[in-house]
């Protein structure tokens, strides 16, 4: 029988490509947006799914909403991507993104207990909720220590969704996901600032591309893959927690040197540090290992950071 998955975020970037995946697996696919009608759906028109999903307008922070989401959709399976997801403005706007995560989240689990049949959860956490590990790869064992309000919060649902597990028997799962990247990414987040700048500088443009520390390093992969992981987790027999990472980190600086001797250009000429965009507390280094998802879910990656980045100059040039 065909099943049915509701994708809770099904506008940002990976919502959108698992909404891609689950059509492709021949799923009935909802989404939601927090207003259906007025945002943005150029991610899912970009991937020519716009007309494939059925929308629905639900606001995790609102209880009824959600109820209503679960209600009208009738999942075997919720993805619940949504919240406040940029670590830097979580900064500027603590308690929207605090919210959005925490309420959001215990909203999704409470509606689970109210169904008659409970679906299948999977839960977007995040390598932000590690914190600084020395360099040491962080596992589904390693502590968390956040240093950021979106990574205190997404450490906290962590815990929502594991107590929900153990105390209701739900069938509900945390990926704890390491930076993940793709042409869908928003323009404010560094990955896709560094090559849309770069892409238009070698095309003529007169500008500089002002960032912040250039020494933090990261676990970059590549979105698409990502997604399916998300999947698998949720056809295990029993409900785990996976981390999902590449194992590989780089420098921010060596990510911005090969974007731009990828086009030729000297990254020197056009690159200046500024202070507004430093954050008051950073993770140094950032790195996963995901051995248990390659060991219980044959997930592995194919894409680390020189094939991201070469996949999203592809996109923009
Ligand atoms: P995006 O920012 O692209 O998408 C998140 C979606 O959440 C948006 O499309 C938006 O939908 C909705 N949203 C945004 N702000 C709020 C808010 N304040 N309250 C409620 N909903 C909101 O994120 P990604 O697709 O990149 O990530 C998906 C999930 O995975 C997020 O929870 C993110 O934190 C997490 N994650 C992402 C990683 C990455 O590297 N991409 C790494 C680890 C975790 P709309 O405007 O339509 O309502």
């Amino acid at each position: 029988m065909k099943k049915t998955a509701l994708i809770i975020g099904i506008t940002g970037q990976d919502g959108s490509y698992l909404a891609k995946f689950l059509l492709s697996k021949d799923y009935e696919v909802w989404g939601t947006s927090r207003d259906a009608n007025g945002s943005n759906l150029l991610n899912l028109k970009k991937l020519d799914i716009l007309n494939k999903v059925k929308l629905l307008s639900m606001q995790p922070e609102d209880f009824r909403s959600v109820l209503v989401a679960m209600q009208k959709s009738l999942p075997d399976e919720v993805y619940s991507l949504a919240g406040q997801s940029s670590v830097s403005l979580s900064f500027n706007q603590p308690v929207e993104t605090v919210q959005s995560i925490t309420i959001g989240t215990l909203n999704l689990l409470e509606s689970c207990r109210m169904l008659k049949k409970s679906p299948r959860v999977y839960y977007a956490g995040s390598s932000e909720a590690f914190g600084n590990t020395n360099g040491i790869k962080a596992s589904e064992k390693t502590l968390f220590h956040p240093q950021s309000p979106y990574g205190v919060a997404k450490a906290s649902a962590f815990w929502m969704v594991d107590n929900y597990r153990n105390a209701y028997n739900l069938f509900a799962c945390t990926g704890i996901l390491f930076n993940h990247e793709s042409p869908l990414r928003p323009k404010r987040f560094v990955t896709q600032k560094i090559i849309s700048t770069a892409s238009r500088i070698s095309k003529g443009a007169d500008e500089i591309l002002e960032l912040g520390r250039l020494d933090i390093s990261r676990d970059w992969g590549w979105a698409p893959e990502y997604v399916e992981a998300m999947w698998l987790m949720l056809q295990q027999d029993n409900p785990e927690d996976y981390v999902i990472a590449t194992g590989e980190t780089n420098t921010l600086e060596s990510f911005v040197i090969e974007t731009f001797n990828s086009l030729g250009l000297d990254w020197k000429k056009y690159v200046r540090q500024k202070e507004i965009f430093m954050r008051p507390t950073d993770i140094e280094i950032s790195v996963g290992d995901a051995s248990k998802a390659h060991l219980k879910l044959g997930w592995k990656p194919k894409n680390k950071m020189k094939e991201v980045i070469a996949l999203m100059l592809q996109a923009v040039n």
